[in-house]
């Protein structure tokens, strides 16, 4: 594998380029929107120069890696090419089964197709390609180049030479793979998602402040967030469609989302990517923010 698309230069699509890019593959990054591209790169670029800067990395690996990447709207620019697609668009079930058939029918036949959703059916995905046996879940963790989870989910139909293929080179990432099998939110969200939808019920309910309940979150239990911050982090929009799906999948209604998060989705407060969630964020002091996250 040497060419790899990624579709998507979002919050995750970007962390996706950059670390197949710095592990020495080619990059397609493709996002129907060009200002996505260019914030994509650019956080790509500061992202890098701060590994120059804490010298994990020289500037020669940075040029590198940023020569690894070539950017491009058209979802039809070279995908011929590529050995393995991860697609890293909006979290919407019509939206990834449209890209699966555009991706089915503009790359070649043993092109592999990822998807890094957190949530949505990959049997679902995989249904709409010929490929089903090639189809798989990639989902990376947020910020993609620091966080070492890779969780591989199976689909029904996906081979074991694909999942083999996959677990393998995610370690070539300096990745650790987890494989797991396809039920709504996998492992990581179905876990994590109650968490930080009864968080902000709690909220919701008045029982403590955003600060009160993160707090209590990051000393009582040792967490390196509290659910409120981690949740702005991960986008409200992102954190509702995953409950949304598990809500739809299990027909349980522990996964309801909260009416705070659903308003607040509404309001297109989303957290860091729109400067306000449930911590405000303006420019100014959005990137010490987000640096003090993983200082
Ligand atoms: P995002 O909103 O930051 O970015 C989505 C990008 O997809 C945007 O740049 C948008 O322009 C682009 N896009 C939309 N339609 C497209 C199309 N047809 N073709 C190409 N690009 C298109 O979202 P995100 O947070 O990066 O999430 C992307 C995926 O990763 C989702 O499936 C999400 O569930 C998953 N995920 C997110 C997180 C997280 O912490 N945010 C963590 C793990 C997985």
């Amino acid at each position: 594998m040497k060419n790899i698309a990624v579709i998507g230069a979002g919050t995750m699509g970007n962390g996706i380029a950059h670390t197949f890019a710095q592990s020495g593959f080619q990059v397609q990054l493709i996002d129907i929107s060009q200002d996505s591209l260019d914030k994509g790169m650019a956080t790509i670029t500061k992202n890098l120069d701060r590994m120059v800067a804490k010298e994990r990395i020289t500037e020669d690996d940075k040029k590198a890696t940023l020569a690894n990447i070539t950017t491009y709207t058209d979802m039809t620019a070279g995908l011929e090419y590529a050995s393995l697609v991860v697609e890293a668009a909006t979290e919407n079930v019509d939206l990834k089964l449209k890209i699966f058939k555009q991706l089915d029918e503009a790359t070649a036949e043993d092109t592999i197709l990822a998807t890094n959703t957190s949530s949505i059916s990959i049997t679902q995905i995989a249904a709409v390609t010929s490929r089903p046996d090639k189809v798989i879940g990639m989902h990376f963790m947020n910020p993609v180049p620091i966080m070492k989870l890779v969780e591989i989910i199976r689909g029904y139909s996906t081979s074991d030479e694909v999942t083999t293929l996959i677990m393998e080179l995610s370690k070539k990432l300096g990745k650790t793979p987890t494989e797991v099998n396809d039920y709504p939110g996998f492992v990581a969200n179905r876990i994590l998602m109650p968490m930080i939808n009864e968080a902000i019920e709690t909220l919701y309910n008045g029982v403590a402040g955003v600060e009160e309940i993160d707090t209590v979150m990051k000393l009582g239990m040792a967490h390196p967030m509290g659910p409120l911050q981690l949740a702005d982090f991960i986008g409200l929009d992102v954190c509702l469609s995953i409950l949304n799906v598990m809500h739809d999948g299990f027909k349980n209604p522990k996964y309801a989302p909260c009416p705070l998060l659903v308003n607040m989705v509404m309001a297109r407060k989303l957290g860091i990517k729109s400067g306000e969630g449930f911590y405000d964020y303006n420019e100014s002091r959005k990137a010490e923010k987000v640096a003090k996250m993983f200082a």
